[in-house]
């Protein structure tokens, strides 16, 4: 939308919506997302430890990843941009991780001059275990994580490592699964994630149609039944009830047409 207040920086980016300006109680929320080059695209370490299983490791399978929606389908830029911040990551962790607590600090007072809550999602195109293995300093301390270092911000991500829910995570960041039923072994086990930890479960279903036909109702998945809520109303899935299934439609011409089984539908 031109005029739409942006928030730019070397790792963050965030946009205030229409929905936002229009000031919807849901929508007191900016949330700046990452983007990154998944899984192995840009060469080295995988960023996606569970992409090969849940079948959708953009560089193997041609699955449904959401870096091959949208503008960056169509941009290559975009994706070379994306990688060459991944290896900057991968090269220097603890440089990167200074980087994006400056970018998060500047966030907060764009934030806050917008009035607007900050929430961040560092996954937007990833799939990084942030609550472990990445400390970083602020203001001269050090903290075990970005989250612990931002109490103030919201946190919140997709994860297919599915593993991840079952840790003792930081009360300031939401994670939710991500199904696909691309490998029968994968469902099974982010099913039973979902089933023995409470937390919710994101399926994307081929359609809007689809998506609408099973909101509301009640869903089986492994031997859990849960109600199916509308998760296009709003991305901020750190307000969603607790024990539900994430319905989402399938938005980009990689993820309409996705074969993987990540797509439902
Ligand atoms: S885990 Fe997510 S970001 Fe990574 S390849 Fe799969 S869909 Fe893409």
């Amino acid at each position: 939308m031109p005029g739409t207040p942006v928030f730019k920086s070397p790792t963050i980016l965030a946009g205030l919506n229409a929905k936002t300006i229009k000031g919807d109680k849901r929508e007191e929320y900016a949330t700046a997302i990452m983007y990154l080059a998944p899984a192995k695209m840009a060469g080295g370490a995988n960023l996606c430890a569970m992409a090969r299983e849940a079948g959708c490791d953009p560089t193997h399978d041609n699955g449904g990843c959401l870096v091959n929606s949208g503008q960056a389908q169509v941009f290559s830029s975009i994706n070379r941009a994306r990688i060459a911040k991944t290896q900057r990551y991968l090269a220097n962790r603890a440089e990167f991780m200074a980087e994006l607590v400056r970018d998060v600090q500047r966030f907060i007072k764009w934030c806050a001059k917008h009035g607007v809550k900050p929430a961040v999602r560092l996954n937007g195109t990833s799939d990084i275990q942030w609550e472990v293995a990445h400390p970083c300093d602020k203001d001269g301390e050090r903290f075990t994580s970005i989250m612990e270092a931002f109490p103030e911000v919201q946190f919140y991500d997709y994860t297919k490592v599915y593993k991840r829910v079952y840790r003792q995570l930081p009360s300031n960041y939401q994670l939710v699964l991500s199904y696909s039923g691309a490998k029968q072994r994968y469902a099974e086990a982010v099913t039973k994630a979902a089933q023995e930890t409470g937390a919710n479960m994101a399926v994307v279903y081929r359609t809007k149609e689809l998506r609408d036909y099973f909101v509301d109702k009640l869903v089986q998945y492994g031997e859990t039944c849960r109600d199916v809520i509308d998760g296009d109303q709003t991305d901020l899935r750190f307000l969603d009830p607790q024990g539900v299934i994430v319905g989402l439609y399938a938005k980009g011409r990689a993820a309409k047409a996705d074969t993987s089984g990540f797509v439902i539908g």
